[in-house]
C-alpha cells in the first residue's frame, strides 16, 4: 500500500467500503455487525481529525499573524477573503437557481411519490428534529456577530462548535503579539510555532489510517440509507445538484488556471485527500486540518494566508451548501405546487447566502438551514415537515457531495488570496517520517 499516492489509496478504501455496505445489506445480521464493529473505526478517525482542529487553527493562525511583521496586510487579506467568499456563495446559488428553474426535476414528481416520501419521512424523528434545531437558530438580526465573541476563552477552546470564536480570539491574541514587540512576543511565538509543526505531523499520522478509516464510514453509510426505489424517485432532483456541484469545480478550475497561473489538474489532484475525505466524512470541519495542511505544502499557500482563510472559509464559506439550498428550495416548492416570483428567488439568493455562513460545518447543517430559507419565501409553516420529507432521502449523498465543494471552494480561494498578495510559492511535502530516523 505504502507507495500508491494516498489519494488511490483512499479511493480505493472508499470503493471496497461501498461493496462491502452492499453486501451486508443482505444478510438478516449485515447492518448490526456493520454499525457495531466497522463504523466506530470511522467514528475513531473523524475524532481524532477533530481532536486536533482548535490546536491546529491556534497555532497556525497566531504564527500567521505574527508572522506578519504589518497589521494592515492582515487588514488587506481579511477584506479580500471575505468579499470573495461572498462572490464565489452568489455564483454558486445563481448556478442552483438557473438550473432548477431550467430543468424543473420538482415538475416530474408524481402525487404518489410525494405521499410515499410524506408517509415515510414527514413525523421521522430526523426530519422533525432538523425543523426544531432550525427554530432554535432563527437569527436575530446581529446575532452572528454577538455569537463571534466569546465570554470565556476556555470554554471557547474547548468547543469546535464555537470555531468562529476561537479565530476571533486567536486574532486577538496574534494581534497583540505583535503590538507588545518582537522581543517579548518571542518565547509565545517560539511555543506555538512548535505547537504548530507537533500538529501538522499528528495529521500526518492520522493519514496513514485513513484509507481503512474511509471503508468504515462509507460501508455505514451504505448500511444506513434509506429505501432505494425512493432514492431513484428523487434521481433527477439530485442530478440537478450534481451537475451544479460540477459546475462550480469548473468554474473554481477556470479561476485557477486563469487567475494564479496553476494548472487546475495540478490544483484538484493535490487537494484531493482533502476532498475524499470530505466526501466520506460529510465534515468540512472534521476535513480542516487535512485541507489545511495540503494547501500549506503540497501546494504552497504561505502559512499568513491559509490559517486565516481556511478556518474561517470552514465555518462561514459553503458554495456546494448554499447551491444545495437554492436547489432544493425550489425544488421542493415546484413538486408542491406554490408559486415563486422572482423576488422570491432573489430572496433565496440573500438567504442562502446567509443561511451558508449560518451552517455549521458538520454533517446534515445545511438542511436545518434551508428552514430558514423556506420560511423567507413564505413558505406554509405546516407544510415544511412535507417539504423536508421530500428531500431527505437523498440528503445523505448529496451532504457529502456538496462538502467535497464547500472544501474545494475553500481552497481555490485560499490561492486566489495568496496570489493577490504575492504569498503563493511551491510546494513543501513532510512525510510523517522525515526524522523518523533519529528516534527509532
Ligand atoms: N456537511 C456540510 C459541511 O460540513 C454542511 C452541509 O451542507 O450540511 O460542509
Amino acid at each position: 500500500m505504502r507507495k500508491l499516492e494516498l489519494h488511490w489509496q483512499i479511493l480505493i478504501g472508499m470503493l471496497l467500503g461501498l461493496v462491502f455496505g452492499f453486501a451486508m445489506t443482505y444478510p438478516d445480521w449485515g447492518r448490526e455487525f456493520v454499525q457495531d464493529w466497522i463504523n466506530p473505526f470511522g467514528t475513531i478517525f473523524v475524532k481524532l481529525l477533530k481532536l486536533i482542529a482548535i490546536p491546529l487553527i491556534l497555532a497556525s493562525l497566531v504564527k500567521g499573524i505574527s508572522d506578519l511583521k504589518d497589521i494592515s496586510k492582515f487588514r488587506r487579506i481579511g477584506l479580500r477573503t471575505i468579499s470573495i467568499y461572498v462572490v464565489t456563495t452568489v455564483v454558486a446559488i445563481t448556478i442552483g437557481l438557473l438550473l432548477v428553474n431550467v430543468l424543473k426535476p420538482g415538475d416530474g414528481i408524481s402525487e404518489e411519490t410525494i405521499t410515499k416520501l410524506t408517509e415515510t419521512y414527514a413525523t421521522d424523528t430526523a426530519v422533525t428534529s432538523k425543523l426544531e434545531e432550525a427554530s432554535r437558530q432563527r437569527q436575530r438580526p446581529l446575532g452572528f456577530l454577538e455569537d463571534m465573541v466569546p465570554d470565556n476563552a476556555i470554554k471557547a477552546l474547548s468547543e469546535n462548535k464555537l470555531m468562529l470564536q476561537v479565530i476571533f480570539f486567536t486574532i486577538f491574541l496574534g494581534i497583540s503579539m505583535l503590538l507588545i514587540g518582537e522581543e517579548r512576543a518571542k518565547p509565545l511565538k517560539n511555543f506555538f510555532d512548535s505547537l504548530n509543526f507537533v500538529v501538522l505531523k499528528m495529521v500526518d499520522l492520522i493519514m496513514l489510517t485513513a484509507p481503512f478509516a474511509v471503508f468504515a464510514l462509507l460501508a455505514n453509510v451504505v448500511v444506513s440509507s434509506g429505501d432505494p426505489d425512493l432514492l431513484i424517485a428523487l434521481l433527477r432532483y439530485a442530478g440537478v445538484v450534481v451537475l451544479g456541484l460540477f459546475l462550480l469545480v469548473v468554474f473554481y478550475a477556470v479561476v485557477v488556471g486563469s487567475y494564479t497561473k496553476k494548472n487546475p489538474f495540478w490544483f484538484l489532484k493535490q487537494i484531493s485527500p482533502a476532498q475524499l475525505l470530505a466526501f466520506s466524512t460529510s465534515s468540512s470541519a472534521a476535513t480542516l486540518p487535512v485541507t489545511m495542511e495540503r494547501v500549506e505544502e503540497h501546494i504552497g499557500v504561505d502559512k499568513e494566508v491559509s490559517s486565516f482563510v481556511l478556518p474561517v472559509g470552514a465555518t462561514i464559506n459553503m458554495d456546494g451548501t448554499s447551491l444545495y439550498q437554492g436547489v432544493a428550495a425550489v425544488f421542493i416548492a415546484q413538486a408542491l405546487a406554490f408559486d415563486l416570483t422572482l423576488g422570491d428567488q432573489l430572496t433565496i439568493v440573500l438567504t442562502a447566502l446567509l443561511a451558508s455562513i449560518g451552517s455549521a460545518a458538520v454533517p446534515g447543517a445545511g438542511m436545518v438551514m434551508l428552514v430558514i430559507v423556506l420560511e423567507s419565501i413564505g413558505f406554509p409553516a405546516d407544510k415544511l415537515a412535507i417539504g423536508l420529507a421530500l428531500i431527505f432521502a437523498v440528503d445523505r449523498p448529496l451532504d457529502m457531495c456538496r462538502t467535497v465543494i464547500n472544501v474545494t471552494g475553500d481552497a481555490t480561494v485560499s490561492m486566489v488570496v495568496a496570489k493577490s498578495v504575492g504569498k503563493l510559492g511551491e510546494p513543501k511535502v513532510e512525510d510523517w517520517d522525515d526524522y523518523y530516523e533519529e528516534v527509532k
